[in-house]
């Protein structure tokens, strides 16, 4: 039999590379041949920010090709720069690079590469599964995020049917409707209030982008022949139950940190060092500086690759912050203040920089697994981007959540009243808010006993023998017979 060759095609965000990295080194860990597709412009990126050259080339059953993103850069410099990578996804300008690329490795015509025999996009890329499609070719997906964001976002076709969506007027923004109206139906979840289903369902407008999005891109995944989640059995068994009710070729692999740190060090040894594809600097600095703290006593707070927040915003988590009297670790991308011209740090408060400057690091991008998985590290400030709940859960951190956007609100809901690992903060930032929960999540000894636990569980899932390690052998397996085929 041919070895098994997958063209791993990420969503161009973090949110999605690093997943679906990890993944695509899983995969090539037991014997399968990785092309990861990086857009143009983020390998360009990645290979600035990287440590060493090495990080960011391919190696032996490895290699990396590039498509444009369909953007100029002018787009870039938007606030809404991931909506208006969706919208040219969405509209056809990457599918004629991403079909001449599959065509020209399908039939095995490139030296030492074997033909392509699976397509697998992320989530929020289902024209990829549709030129597999078309070239005959059978197609996996990974959902990045949880299960039960994946059932939310299916039925946002259901809510504009049953009539709740688009909302009636903006006055459902802002009168408690999101928060009042619980949506007591969707197959295997606890009761949810409308606004913890997404942030698409914020609109009045019938033909908003981001509700369709959601919509759209989530249903679409069953078309793929098979669909490979970032999440682990004992995590979400009764939504991950439904949705098998629906669609039964489902792998959970998560928490995929987890599964690939138990092959890393081999990976290293196999030559050219880790690969990288992150699109800022590490900051490795930091961790000499959580070396010096003492076990348990940092508030490590990043809210991801994508969140803005204005001035105001920022002041109040950085006086909360200095209210909780604690250490602090906080990563300030030099763009989550839109507009600040010198980097996003230099709108923090110069009296709240001055006092806590000998307990407080400000860094600009951290490696952010090995931080929460520090011994000094006592509780995460998180937005509930699912990546950094899922390492967070596998780092047994408790989390104090502020979701922003798209399935963040659903992970937090999850986080604090399902799994009981964290508090969420108002929408509405207020810095006695941020100190009180930060303290509360510290020192609750209910919180901090859930939040072992599921550490203990995501390890188990990950370790031989667990459901996500068994789950990817079997995609392995999968890939390995070419019984495969897309819808
Ligand atoms: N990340 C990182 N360093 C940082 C911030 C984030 O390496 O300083 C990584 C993080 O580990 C995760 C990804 O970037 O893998 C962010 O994904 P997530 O789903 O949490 O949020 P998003 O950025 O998509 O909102």
């Amino acid at each position: 039999m041919p070895q098994p060759h997958v063209v791993v095609v990420p969503f161009p965000g973090s949110g999605n590379i690093n997943p679906a990295l990890q993944l695509a080194q899983a995969l090539r860990h037991h014997g399968v041949f990785v092309t990861f597709v990086a857009t143009e412009h983020n390998l360009r990126r990645a290979q600035q920010a990287a440590a060493t050259e090495g990080a960011v080339s391919g190696r032996e059953g490895f290699r990396i090709e590039t498509i444009p993103d369909g953007l100029v850069d002018a787009d870039r410099d938007q606030q809404d720069y991931d909506l208006g990578l969706s919208k040219a996804t969405t509209h056809g300008q990457c599918t004629a690079p991403l079909r001449e690329l599959v065509a020209r490795l399908r039939g095995g015509a490139t030296p030492d590469v074997p033909p392509v025999t699976c397509v697998l996009p992320t989530a929020l890329m289902s024209f990829a599964l549709e030129v597999a499609r078309e070239l005959g070719v059978p197609s996996m997906v990974l959902w990045t995020s949880s299960a039960a964001a994946l059932m939310c976002h299916m039925r946002l076709r259901e809510l504009r049917e049953r009539g709740y969506l688009p909302l009636k007027d903006d006055s459902c923004l802002t009168n408690g409707y999101l928060e009042t109206t619980i949506i007591d139906w969707i197959p295997g979840m606890p009761p949810i209030s409308l606004g913890d289903v997404s942030s698409f369902v914020r609109t009045t407008d019938p033909d908003d982008f981001g509700l369709w999005f959601g919509d759209t891109e989530s249903n679409n995944c069953t078309k793929a022949g098979a669909l490979i989640i970032n999440t682990f059995d004992a995590l979400e068994p009764d939504v991950l139950a439904a949705l098998r009710a629906e669609y039964p070729r489902i792998y959970t692999v998560g928490p995929l940190g987890s599964l690939l740190r138990r092959h890393h060090d081999e990976e290293d040894d196999a030559g050219g060092g880790s690969l990288d594809l992150s699109l800022w600097k590490h900051d490795t600095e930091c961790l000499a500086w959580l070396d010096a703290q003492a076990p348990g006593s940092v508030v490590y707070a990043n809210f991801g690759s994508l969140t803005v927040v204005t001035t105001a915003q920022l002041a109040e988590f950085a006086w909360g912050l200095a209210e909780t009297g604690r250490p602090f670790l906080w990563v300030i991308r030099e763009d989550i203040v839109a507009g600040v011209v010198s980097g996003s740090a230099a709108a923090l408060p110069p009296a709240f920089q001055a006092e806590t400057a000998t307990r407080g690091r400000v860094a600009m991008w951290c490696p952010q697994e090995r931080v929460l998985r520090h011994r000094a590290v006592g509780c995460f400030l998180t937005h509930n981007g699912w990546n950094s709940t899922c390492e967070c859960l596998a780092a047994g951190v408790p989390m104090v959540c502020w979701p922003v956007f798209a399935d963040q609100f659903t992970v937090c809901e999850y986080a604090c009243e399902v799994w009981g690992v964290g508090r969420r903060l108002d929408a509405e930032v207020r810095r006695e808010q941020v100190a009180a929960h930060v303290g509360e999540v510290m020192e609750s000894v209910e919180v901090r006993r859930s939040a072992a636990r599921w550490k203990a569980v995501a390890e188990e899932a990950a370790g031989a023998g667990g459901s996500s390690h068994e789950n990817l052998l079997g995609v392995v397996e999968a890939l390995g017979v070419s019984s495969l085929n897309s819808e």
